[in-house]
């Protein structure tokens, strides 16, 4: 079981790297695929959450669930909007914020700590209950092409040089799978302990649906991307329903 969580995380590890070297190498990313994966992304992690996640955590913990949540939530709050200036996902276009190399470090910080729990979430919910882990996964998977484009398109729009933006690049994935690791620590210790981190994981999750996704999604100069989030829901009852008869 450790080993296949582990490949799950090194496969979003990788897609997040994937996304920011084709950035760093071709400079300029197709618009239209960016705000498709964004909005599929959010879709799917909003019907993750309300369908699975959260009845999931009640189940477990009992009305406290809810205070675990809202933990999970301000936690990513703090670290990707109040310590940080700036940032938003997908390709950074405001440069002249970006011209202090400390603005942009600082945003980067913010996605390395997001990072974080998104392996976190995967590694959590996969102990849990394998099904949910898969669609946890997926739900990351889903934006972890666009994440890794935006690391590259903010440190690119600092002016950094490409070696820097590519340790970067690789320290974020790096970041996924401590995520990854440091959840797999939680099991050994105890159930109760594992079902707050769900809870909790649920939290960080809802901030990167409602928060990260789509708001980027509502920038959108046409209505394609905001339609493109219920096909998003549609994608992950698809995806239960064929799990289900895979897992099962
Ligand atoms: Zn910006
Ligand atoms: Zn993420």
């Amino acid at each position: 079981m450790v080993l296949k969580i582990l490949l799950f995380g090194l496969i979003a590890s990788l897609a997040e790297i994937l996304g920011g070297v084709i950035l760093v190498y071709r400079r300029r990313w197709n618009q239209r695929t960016q705000e498709v994966l964004l909005a599929l992304g959010a879709g799917f992690i909003l019907a993750l959450v309300f369908l699975n996640l959260i009845p999931a955590s009640y189940q477990t913990l009992g009305e406290s669930a809810a205070l675990y949540m809202l933990i999970g939530f301000s936690i990513l709050h703090f670290f990707e909007h109040t310590v940080v200036g700036h940032l938003h996902f997908g390709e950074e276009t405001h440069t002249h914020v970006m011209v202090s190399r400390v603005a942009s470090l600082s945003a980067v910080a913010g996605l390395f700590i997001h990072a974080f729990f998104d392996g976190f979430s995967i590694s959590i919910g996969m102990q849990f209950n394998f099904l949910l882990g898969l669609l946890i996964f997926i739900a990351v998977l889903l934006h972890k092409i666009p994440e890794g484009l935006t690391i590259a398109s903010i440190m690119i729009s600092a002016t950094f040089a490409r070696k820097k933006v590519l340790y970067a690049i690789f320290g974020i994935g790096l970041s996924t799978l401590v995520g990854v690791v440091a959840a797999l620590l939680f099991s050994n210790v105890s159930a109760k302990l594992t079902g707050m981190a769900l809870a909790f994981s649920a939290g960080t999750i809802i901030y990167v649906g409602a928060s990260d996704l789509i708001p980027e999604i509502n920038k959108s100069k046409d209505r394609i991307p905001p339609l493109v989030v219920f096909g998003g829901i549609v994608l992950y009852y698809l995806s239960e329903r064929f799990l289900e008869g895979l897992v099962r």
